[in-house]
């Protein structure tokens, strides 16, 4: 590893000491450690871009995360970095998501308006510091803080001044480790890859649609002189295939370029930094864009997702309240402090799609 890779060596540790183990380095731990989780497995029933149930076959937030955690492995590895950290936030990315993805969150953040909102990223942190309850000594999984630092991707300048030393690259602007960077750049590669199979696979999306997008367009004419007896089906998937190779590509490229001219040579150095080192090239970056923009439009604001989160905000909504007028309803566990709002976002956030479903469908008979 690079000597501005993350390491056991210049760890900042954990919250609570623990002795080393003898098989497995700290940032394997902390990844063991997220994949024995219930939240970890809860995200098996939690909805990407189409609900759990709508199909077996499409993304949920468990293939969503195993598939972040294959592309960070990979990038981190080319650039000499740590790779099991950055396998573990990967794998820890989502788990602060509620059920019905970015439909469900809007609704529970619009719920604890009043009382300090709710931000999926936060929430993640939550579920390994806090609602995770595994051992005698501590709440939470004890994770160093690499993992954390790298979990806590966006935070609000107000919730970063709660957090000491993790919330500080916040309020100065500064960035996390590399692997922390890798895996930013890796979820987004991984969704938009995935949004548009799935997006096919829902008859949500065509070739033509998706023609107007520029990183898509290029290599699927391409497919097209290659192979002309191939079936579509198989020219999309040559084309996201050759898609997600060349993203990973070209983040790999330009972010090596900007490591070796930035001159770092420690891990201070990269926290300093005011912009990120890893980073995909300006045209790409473009290409990315314009594609995020189409997806929208296209699949995002479909009618067919739209009423998904029309449904996903009334689910949310009332499960909130009615655990707010019924509180002895809520588990223990979620039962931490005095804060009942907080307690009550908790218990909704961790549901499961189903799980959501079945309890609002009880509670409106
Ligand atoms: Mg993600």
């Amino acid at each position: 590893m690079k000597p501005y890779a993350v390491s056991e060596q210049n760890s900042l540790g954990r919250i609570f000491d623990e002795p080393k183990s003898p098989l497995r380095n700290d940032f394997q731990r902390d990844r063991d450690r997220i994949i024995h989780s219930s939240a970890f497995r809860r995200l098996m029933y939690k909805t990407q871009v189409f609900v759990n149930h709508e199909g077996d076959m499409f993304r949920t937030r468990l293939t969503h995360s195993l598939e972040v955690a294959q592309i960070s492995r990979g990038i981190a590895r080319s650039l000499g970095l740590n790779e099991d950290l950055a396998e573990t936030i990967a794998l820890a990315h989502d788990l602060g998501h509620t059920p019905f993805g970015h439909a469900g969150q809007d609704a529970l953040n619009q719920c604890m308006q009043d009382y300090g909102g709710f931000e999926h990223n936060l929430q993640s942190l939550r579920v390994v510091d806090v609602l995770e309850k595994r051992y005698f000594k501590f709440n939470g999984l004890n994770l160093t803080f690499e993992s954390r630092e790298g979990i806590l991707k966006h935070c609000s300048i107000k919730n970063a001044k709660q957090l000491g030393a993790l919330g500080e690259r916040f309020i100065h602007k500064t960035q996390p480790s590399l692997e922390a960077q890798v895996v930013d750049v890796a979820d987004g590669i991984a969704y938009n890859i995935h949004d548009i199979e799935d997006g096919f696979r829902s008859g949500i999306l065509t070739v033509e649609m998706m023609c107007e997008v520029s990183l898509f367009e290029q290599i699927f004419s391409e497919m097209k002189k290659i192979e002309k007896n191939a079936s579509e089906k198989i020219r999309v998937y040559e084309t996201l295939r050759r898609m997600m190779h060349s993203l990973i590509n070209d983040v790999t490229q330009k972010s090596q370029k900007n490591i070796s001219s930035s001159n770092i040579s420690q891990i201070d150095e990269v926290r300093q930094s005011s912009l990120p080192l890893i980073q995909f090239g300006e045209d790409v970056e473009l290409d990315l864009i314009q594609c995020r923009q189409s997806l929208k439009r296209l699949l995002y604001d479909h009618p067919r997702i739209k009423e998904m989160s029309i449904q996903a905000h009334k689910v949310i909504k009332l499960l909130f309240d009615y655990h707010m007028n019924h509180f002895e309803l809520v588990p223990k566990d979620y039962q931490i402090d005095d804060n009942s709002e907080r307690a009550v976002a908790d218990f909704v956030s961790g549901m499961t799609d189903r799980f959501a479903i079945n309890l609002y469908e009880s509670l409106i008979k």
